[in-house]
């Protein structure tokens, strides 16, 4: 990723279209084996980067003209995780030339990373039998279904479906200093310091993607930042943001592993800088990040740090291996330390790494529907956390495994009950998409059009506000200020031409225009607007506490109008494995488990009930360092 067409190609990937070609360098963190084929396959195809694959030889052509193939591009509509998409597949007489998804709008990193890898795949196999991605499987199988559609128009798709496909067993037994249970945020910062203090690392990865719910993350990272804040004219101190984070979670959250963080934050900002990745010049505010200390990645999303710690991983093949589509079953451990772990690749093929130090950076447990509700006595104790609520996060990856793993090495956990709700969630699934309640210059009014709460408070007590609302649901509601244009892509890549298109949101060229398609009362809504504005203005008091203290809030006259509804949705779990600031793991009578490491969203004590947004990105990356370097010293010293 020195390639400087990457930025260029990150920029175009958006939601609008060009995802694909970025992925034939972000899929560089694989098993050995595969990481040999996908260089060689990179090698010859490198320099053709442009939509679809056109141009790459296919491995596999002999014998198939026999067949009878209808040489041409055939398309196929298909559904994918996030939107319809096409499959163009062009055909010679005896090969697949071409397969070109460009019109996909899956998630950066997660689908579109899917639908890259299996397409160089069945290129270079020239196969229909690919396996799903793990975390990907509805996207993967859009694209199986599409290139399945295009074979049989082309009468090539019994050949195809003989033909085998790639060979993507892994070693039984692996070596190493450190072994990172889970290669998302934090796991991969570990690996990665853990590589910088001289240890050889294996990462075991239970999905096909790397990065885990990072990926999907807007990647907001509190820090304070006095380079950045100074021109905003922002007044902050580490001592403020000590105080809000623990207050924040309502004092609960451990003091030393606070102060841990807000004293280090800065200091991820700059190593991930030294890493590549570039943050926007100005900090914002994530919701209910109660400051204006969050540094946004200048690409999209949280998925911008993973590009970066892949180009790492490829640069240090020799020092660090990640295994995906690997689930960590067992720690292993000898006379009360860790020794490694046994895994399972692919769901069948067991595996062993033998390691010093273990860190386990699995995620959350917001996706495990039956856990959840098992431990929700807490801050939501009085609503039901079933499947009829949704998740932001993704599935596979936040199941809560690691949790598991270390209890059972010994380690204690805690604060469980804290689980977070976030406002931003899509009615349906959960999944945080669309227009983002984070950031300033929008609204929250209910289904008439009233305002009901303060837009900038902590999340719990917007959540709380939401279900108090008819069908507990509300609109965000935002104008030309914070979209001055259809056709840029936000933060994360997307655009209000795409989601009008996909029937996700709601337009008005004037307030009364949004009220009459919306459903709300126009009176009220153009209330709620006229009220908020005369707080930005400084001309009175907001009734429910809003401020207008940052330096972004404007007053929003013009249009055109957007809305977008929103419900409530799990997002992060807080509580989780106990640790110390060194991050080793910690058993109920404070004694370290010796050589158990845990950083980011499986660990609990940092955040309290209720944790600020841009303060888990800032918590990977900040004890996802201390993890990996204290793993390394541990298993070399
Ligand atoms: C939509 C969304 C937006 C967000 N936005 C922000 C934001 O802007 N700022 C912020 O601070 N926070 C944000 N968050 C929260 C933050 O992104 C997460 O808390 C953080 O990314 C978690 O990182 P992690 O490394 O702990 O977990 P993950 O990134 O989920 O990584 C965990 C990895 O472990 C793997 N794994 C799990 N079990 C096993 C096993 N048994 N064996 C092997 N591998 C396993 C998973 O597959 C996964 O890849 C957001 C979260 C979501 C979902």
């Amino acid at each position: 990723m020195k390639d400087s067409r990457y930025d260029d190609l990150i920029e175009a990937t958006t939601k609008r279209g060009a995802a694909n070609s970025a992925s034939l360098f972000r899929k560089s963190v694989v098993d050995r084996r595969t990481f040999l084929q996908g260089a060689a396959f990179l090698g010859a195809c490198g320099g053709l980067m442009g939509f679809g694959l056109t141009g790459c030889t296919p491995a596999n052509t002999g014998g198939a003209a026999a067949q009878g193939w209808k040489a041409g591009t055939y398309s196929a509509n298909v559904t994918g995780h996030n939107a319809p998409f096409t499959v163009d597949v062009t055909f010679s007489e005896n090969a697949i030339t071409a397969i070109d998804t460009s019109t996909n709008q899956e998630s950066l990193g997660v689908g579109a990373s899917a639908l890259e890898d299996l397409s160089n795949k069945i290129m270079e196999y020239q196969t229909l039998n690919v396996d799903s991605v793990t975390g990907a499987t509805l996207s993967s199988m859009s694209l199986q279904q599409g290139v399945k559609d295009c074979a049989e128009q082309a009468n090539a798709a019994k050949t195809l479906a003989k033909a085998p496909g790639p060979d993507d067993s892994v070693e039984s037994s692996y070596n190493a200093d450190v072994c990172v249970v889970g290669g998302g945020g934090a796991g991969l910062t570990a690996a990665i310091s853990a590589v910088q203090a001289g240890a050889n690392v294996v990462v075991v990865e239970k999905c096909g993607i790397t990065g885990g719910s990072t990926n999907v993350s807007e990647g907001a990272l509190n820090a304070v930042d006095p380079e950045r804040q100074q021109k905003q004219g922002i007044e902050d101190s580490v001592e403020q943001f000590y105080e809000v984070t623990y207050e924040g979670g309502h004092e609960q959250g451990t003091p030393e592993l606070i102060h841990y963080l807000t004293d280090n934050a800065l200091d991820s900002v700059h190593w991930l800088e030294s890493l590549g990745v570039k943050f926007k010049d100005e900090t914002g505010s994530a919701t209910g990040s109660l400051g204006e200390r969050s540094h946004y990645p200048a690409t999209p999303s949280g998925n911008t740090y993973i590009r970066a710690f892949e180009a790492f991983a490829a640069d240090h093949a020799d020092q660090l291996v990640v295994l995906h589509e690997t689930q960590a079953k067992e720690l292993i451990l000898e006379n009360g330390s860790v020794a490694g772990l046994t895994a399972v690749h692919r769901g069948s093929q067991e595996i062993t790494v033998n390691a010093k130090s273990i860190v386990v950076a699995t995620g959350g447990f917001g996706a495990n529907v039956e856990y959840r509700q098992q431990v929700n006595d807490g801050v939501w104790a009085d609503v039901k956390l079933d499947d009829t609520i949704g998740c932001t996060n993704i599935k596979p990856c936040a199941q809560g495994e690691g949790l598991k793993l270390a209890e059972g090495a010994g380690a204690e956990l805690i604060g469980l009950s804290d689980i977070q709700l976030h406002p931003c969630g899509t009615p349906g699934t959960g999944l945080m998409e669309d227009i983002r309640t984070s950031g300033r210059n929008r609204i929250f009014v209910n289904k008439s059009g009233e305002r009901f709460v303060n837009e900038g408070a902590e999340r719990d007590t917007l959540c709380k506000a939401i279900f108090a609302q008819p069908e507990s649901t509300y609109w965000i509601v935002v104008n030309k200020v914070r979209y001055p244009s259809e056709t840029e892509p936000d933060a994360n890549g997307a655009t209000i031409e795409n989601m009008l298109a996909l029937g996700h949101i709601v337009k008005g060229e004037t307030v009364e225009d949004l009220a009459e398609q919306t459903q709300m009362d126009a009176t009220k809504l153009q209330a709620s607007i006229d009220g908020y504005n005369q707080v930005v203005a400084g001309a009175t008091e907001d009734p429910f506490g809003f401020k207008a203290n940052n330096t972004a809030d404007r007053q929003l006259t013009e249009g055109p109008w957007y809305a977008c509804r929103k419900v409530p949705t799990v997002h992060h779990t807080m509580g989780g494995i106990r640790i110390n600031v060194n991050t080793e793991a910690v058993s109920a009578d404070g004694e370290v488990v010796p050589g158990l490491y845990a950083c980011g969203e499986c660990t609990g004590g940092i955040h309290g009930s209720n944790r600020l947004g841009g303060n888990a990105i800032a918590d990977c990356i900040t004890f996802g360092r201390q993890a990996g370097t204290q793993a390394a010293q541990h298993a070399t010293s």
